[in-house]
């Protein structure tokens, strides 16, 4: 797509989420839910898994497009379902059709594109978040299946997922040269959900507890290579990271757009909050840090459709774009006062929205240390 072809796309993508998502956000927000019809829905406008092949049912588009979608969630406050939606068409539908088999493909992506089947990726556990090596649920070869046990913790849309993509252990001892990815039906005899995890924000993209025990797998089930999990996972990770950096260069973007509507109407001693030099400041400082990150963030993406994105790019990218999106959003939730910390107003959800976005996806630390390494060469 040409430039003015995505923006007609931006818009319309905007019309369909006002329609679809605005007027019950408040509610699904208060059941910490969305509906998984929801899912139907944006499969049905044709947002989900746009940039799949057309064989699938997808438009064929490039990933700039799903990048576009994330962007318009995240700038209309809609964080929760931007994540819920980016481990589906941003990761999961991805992951497949880099190293699926052509089986696994026609299994899953038509689905995926409907919104007939719900995407989430596992790999934290709870002894096992940044240290994804120590993982302790394994898969063991039995004849032609494979037997899956442990469990996962934090898992994005665990609630409702058709497919779940596990790392599991398979050549025990071997730590990342052993572990394996496996494409999980969620209906096999086994698998199990713990309770929905009540979290501080981002009440629309559920968060579960899996459980595996005993599930028998197909041997089609292995997603690429055998002990390759680590590989496939490290080539999969600049584009994850690219996706959140979208969701907080566009969610800054759009707390910033409120902020400004709001000091222009709220007075206090008999003139405009924007009258106030701070409030001048603050929206010119405010401004200038998510231009930077905006910048960045397109350069990064234009690396990635040209398939030069580096690792140490996107952990840069990922922690500066998050750090920016926290700490900007904190500066206009302070224009405005003791409203911005009610949930009456949606500068409170971008708020505590935006929180997790410096822990998942590798935390800030942890991008941090990729970066040092790429600078010391250890
Ligand atoms: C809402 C939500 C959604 C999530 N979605 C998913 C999902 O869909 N799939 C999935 O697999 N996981 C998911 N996660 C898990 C997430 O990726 C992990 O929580 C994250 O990687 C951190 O792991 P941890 O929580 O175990 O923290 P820990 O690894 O225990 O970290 C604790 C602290 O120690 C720091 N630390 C750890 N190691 C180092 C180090 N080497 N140097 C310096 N500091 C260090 C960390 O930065 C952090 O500050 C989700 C989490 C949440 C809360």
């Amino acid at each position: 797509m040409d430039n003015e072809e995505l923006t007609l796309f931006r818009d319309m993508t905007r019309r369909a989420l006002e329609q679809e998502i605005s007027p019950n956000i408040e509610e699904w927000e208060a059941q910490h839910m969305v509906p998984r019809q929801l899912w139907h829905t944006l499969g049905q406008a044709g947002l989900l898994c746009p940039d799949m092949p057309e064989e699938f049912g997808a438009a064929g588009t490039t990933p700039q497009v799903t990048f576009a979608i994330i962007e318009e969630l995240s700038r209309m406050g809609f964080g929760g379902i931007a994540s819920g939606y980016g481990i589906h068409s941003n990761i999961v539908a991805p992951y497949i059709e880099h190293f699926g088999t052509e089986e696994q493909k026609a299994q899953w992506l038509p689905k995926m594109v409907t919104g007939e089947a719900l995407g989430a990726l596992a790999m934290t556990e709870p002894g096992a978040g940044s240290d994804v090596q120590s993982i302790r649920t394994n898969a063991v070869k039995d004849g032609d299946e494979w037997v899956l046990n442990g469990s996962k913790i934090f898992i994005t849309n665990g609630m409702l997922a058709d497919l779940v993509i596990v790392a599991a252990i398979t050549d025990p001892g071997k730590g990342a040269k052993g572990t394996s990815l496996f494409i999980v039906d969620t209906t096999l005899p086994g698998f199990a959900r713990g309770k929905k995890i009540e979290k501080m924000g981002q009440h629309t993209s559920d968060t579960a507890e899996l459980f595996f025990q005993d599930v028998r797998l197909p041997a089609s089930a292995l997603l690429g290579e055998l002990n390759k999990g680590f590989v496939i996972m490290m080539t999969e990770l600049p584009r994850e990271r690219l996706g959140i950096a979208a969701q907080a260069v566009a969610a800054a973007e759009g707390a910033l757009d409120i902020t400004v509507d709001y000091v222009l109407e709220r007075k206090a001693f008999g003139q405009t909050v924007a009258s106030f030099q701070n409030t001048r400041f603050t929206l010119a400082e405010v401004k200038t840090e998510i231009a930077v990150n905006r910048a960045f963030y397109e350069k990064c993406a234009e690396a990635y459709a040209s398939d030069s994105l580096s690792a140490e790019e996107a952990a840069m990218l990922k922690y500066a774009s998050t750090e920016m999106q926290c700490k900007t959003i904190d500066q206009c939730l302070q224009l405005f006062g003791g409203y911005g910390y009610t949930i009456e107003y949606p500068i409170s959800r971008f708020y505590t929205d935006a929180r997790i976005q410096r822990i998942y996806g590798g935390t800030s630390e942890i991008m941090k240390e990729l970066v040092a390494r790429s600078i010391l060469g250890r």
